[in-house]
């Protein structure tokens, strides 16, 4: 206000009304852009989480705090190698990716940074999210035992383990070991039992192979309910995904080793990037993701569990039972991926 009092004094009588016209005009201006600015703030999210499992979560987030987000959806392997390329250039604040495997490589590589955040600490469960904090898990999936309701009575099955025994010979069906599930998977088992025990627990799967590998989770349950094989592994909302499709489907989800050491579990989550423009509206994001009222919105899109153990599970989800889950941290499933790949290929899993 000073400065347009002595713009004003200095301006002559007769332009007088012209420049307080100039005046108002500079000062709506000075009010309204940095304002608006502020008020606008801006992210930009890369997501190998698909456009329609993500895009709610964006629109209820400009809802509440007015943020705009745009985003870039890709597969998981090409968003990494952009995000390096981009280096400093980056336009990305925040990545969001499916399977701690995937996140870690991230981490490993440099792409995310840590973030200290006491609400991320309290709403995400410590084996969920990285040592270093650098991601946080935001659903969580099960990679668990599915059977043929048809033709296995449930007390057959007990542990992953298991799946090795004469019993279920010419029965199994897996995915290829080339999926990063997987590959966690088999890197959980190398953290819990060690190489040599799971080499041999591998063997013993591939040796009750009813077919060759399937190249994902619902050709593996197709082939179940064709009667191709009798019990398979897969996560947990693909086989929710074709419950909806048919609701009679002849197959059930079994949780293994609930007296040793639990489900396998994996989790979609996200890490702010180290050189986004927009850090602290990054973690806001990230904190508000972890938080009650995102979390059922996050997860429940895929029929996944919520990661923060105060939020219920989603009723279709919940209606699959409930079960032990493994505590061991999932970072281990990127630090033991190269072992579990290579373990893999000498057990003549394809
Ligand atoms: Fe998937």
């Amino acid at each position: 206000m000073k400065t347009v009092f002595i713009i004003i004094k200095m301006g002559e009588e007769k332009t007088m009304y012209n420049l307080r016209k100039t005046v108002l005009l500079v000062i709506l201006i000075f009010l309204t852009v940095p304002l608006g600015q502020a008020l606008a703030a801006e992210l930009v999210v890369y997501s190998a989480r698909k456009e329609h499992l993500i895009k709610p979560l964006f629109e209820a987030y400009k809802k509440e705090t007015g943020t705009e987000i745009t985003f870039v959806t890709d597969k998981a392997g090409p968003l990494l190698q952009r995000l390096k390329a981009e280096g400093k250039n980056t336009r990305a604040d925040l990545l969001i990716t499916v399977d701690a495997g995937n996140l870690w490589h991230a981490a490993n590589e440099g792409l995310l940074l840590p973030v200290t955040s006491a609400t991320l600490g309290n709403n995400v469960p410590e084996h969920l999210r990285d040592p270093q904090s650098r991601w946080f898990g935001l659903s969580l999936r099960a990679r668990t035992i599915v059977y043929s309701t048809e033709r296995v009575n449930p007390q057959e099955l007990s542990t992953y383990e298991s799946l090795g025994d004469a019993h279920w010979n010419n029965r199994l069906l897996l995915r290829t070991s080339k999926k990063v599930y997987n590959q966690s998977l088999v890197a959980m088992l190398i953290a819990e039992h060690g190489e040599k025990l799971t080499e041999q627990l591998v063997r013993s799967w591939v040796a009750n192979l009813a077919a060759p590998p399937f190249s994902n989770d619902t050709k593996v349950m197709e082939a179940i309910v064709a009667g191709q094989g009798d019990v398979g592994i897969v996560n947990t909302y693909y086989f929710g995904r074709l419950l909806r499709k048919n609701p009679d489907l002849k197959l059930a989800l079994y949780w293994p080793n609930q007296q040793s050491g639990g489900v396998h579990v994996n989790v979609s989550g996200a890490g702010v990037t180290t050189h986004g423009k927009n850090r602290a509206e990054a973690i806001k994001f990230l904190e508000w993701l972890s938080s009650e009222k995102a979390q059922n919105l996050y997860a429940d899109a895929n029929l996944e569990y919520p990661v923060n153990p105060r939020v219920a599970n989603n009723p279709e989800v919940d209606a699959w039972g409930h079960f032990q889950q493994s505590q061991f941290n999932l970072s281990r499933a990127g630090e033991l991926q190269t072992a579990a790949i290579r373990l893999m290929d000498r057990a003549g899993y394809r």
